[in-house]
């Protein structure tokens, strides 16, 4: 199941500063859609209000002790954290285009590696393990080690890979 708009992407953004392999994030509040896309991309996310985190002290606070790098629509908060990107742009697709101009990359990985819901790590489900309902009966899937929510390569996958290939297309 290759994904041929990955490679060309990939050398338009292979400038990327910020990567899955080496930096983890924290989203401020009103961010958690953006959440499920860069879980998707295999960044390592946590969402503020998931940890009960909401004023600028506190989210500072966690940026630094947990070495996460902040995003934030907030403009004072941004200016005062240090490495936190600012976004402007209140449409998830919009903020993603700003994520990858500041030198995100945004690239879905070959499987999951995150759950979009929860930030915990997937494992790949045994062929012959029982999924629930809601997974397809073929195919791989793979499960959640917190949250238990299965998730395959369908047409949500489908939806965000076509959403993040045309960032990439976009203007530059
Ligand atoms: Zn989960």
């Amino acid at each position: 199941m290759g994904r041929d708009e990955d490679e060309c992407a990939d050398h338009r953004v292979d400038s990327a500063v910020i990567r899955p392999e080496h930096d983890t994030l924290l989203l401020d509040v009103m961010l958690g859609t953006l959440a499920s896309y860069l879980r998707m991309c295999g960044y390592d996310t946590v969402y503020a209000l998931d940890r009960g985190v909401e004023d600028d002290d506190a989210l500072r606070g966690l940026a630094a002790s947990d070495a996460r790098r902040l995003i934030t629509r907030d403009r004072a908060l941004a200016a005062s954290t240090p490495g936190a990107i600012r976004l402007d742009a209140r449409d998830v697709v919009d903020q993603l285009g700003e994520l990858r101009d500041a030198g995100v990359r945004l690239r879905l990985a070959d499987r999951p590696s995150r759950c979009g819901s929860c930030n915990g790590l997937v494992e790949r489900v045994d062929d012959d393990a029982p999924r629930p309902d809601y997974a397809p009966d073929e195919g791989a899937v793979w499960r959640c080690r917190e949250c238990g929510q299965h998730f395959w390569r369908g047409s949500h996958w489908d939806d965000v890979a076509d959403t993040l290939a045309s960032l990439s297309r976009a203007d530059r």
